[in-house]
């Protein structure tokens, strides 16, 4: 690997070549910024210059995008003012401290998602942390299932068993015994990205696969599945907790 920059308008970007056996050039931004540009052997320094010129625009972009990226999922504080989600819409965390209560409690008021602690425990974050977490189980139980319901009254098509529960790569999995497993995260989503979900891995139990058959059959019953994915895509590292 060879590191290089070129400036771009006032910027500098700064890149790595790799030199490949391989005859087309390729850029890629990966998630801290760094920019990597692969090429065959052949290529002369000055053309290479010329090529990420020639995409300068591009790739500063990028680099923009991946910024916003991984500020998002940066590590929860769990202070009073934070935002968290909660079907798709942000809140601010409201820490009260409220020594007369007996258990602590965390509920939903206007704007806020306000969490009653002990003043001994309000400025501890793990105690926070896990008071948030309990509720937000609570809450994914109570609305995913019944979104589920709704789901499945809709499609005619009932699963054996549905769990909700932490997944850590994905938003849901359906096995072929039949049992759907959903993120519990979900309830930090739009409903209707949590309703394309359920229809998704209750799509599965017809096809168990990606086939064009599957999709044109998630289709049906949500013509616009794809704004949807895209949410997901586009606001994933958004729906964390850690
Ligand atoms: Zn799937």
């Amino acid at each position: 690997m060879e590191a290089q920059s070129i400036k771009y308008n006032g910027k500098v970007i700064n890149y790595e070549i790799v030199k490949r056996k391989k005859k087309n050039v390729s850029i890629t931004v990966q998630a801290e910024g760094k920019v990597i540009v692969s090429l065959p052997f052949s290529v002369s320094a000055k053309k290479i210059e010329e090529i990420v010129s020639s995409k300068a625009e591009w790739i500063l972009n990028k680099i923009e995008v991946m910024k916003k990226k991984s500020d998002s999922i940066k590590e929860k504080k769990y202070i009073s003012g934070e935002k968290f989600l909660y079907f798709g819409d942000e809140f601010d965390l409201d820490i009260i401290k409220d020594d007369t209560i007996k258990k602590d409690a965390v509920r939903i008021n206007e704007d806020k998602i306000e969490i009653r602690i002990k003043s001994d425990f309000a400025d501890n974050q793990e105690k926070v942390k896990k008071e948030l977490n309990k509720w937000y189980m609570v809450e994914a139980k109570k609305y995913i299932n019944f979104r589920v319901e709704m789901c499945v009254e809709r499609l005619g098509i009932r699963p054996e068993l549905v769990r909700i529960k932490l997944l850590k790569r994905t938003w849901g999995i359906c096995t072929s015994k039949g049992i759907i497993s959903l993120n519990w995260r979900l309830i930090m989503t739009p409903v209707e990205v949590m309703d394309y979900v359920i229809i998704h891995e209750l799509c599965h139990l017809k096809h168990h696969n990606h086939s064009k058959d599957f999709w044109s059959l998630v289709g049906v019953y949500m013509p616009d599945y794809k704004k949807k994915r895209d949410w997901l895509k586009h606001n994933g590292g958004r729906v964390n907790l850690t």
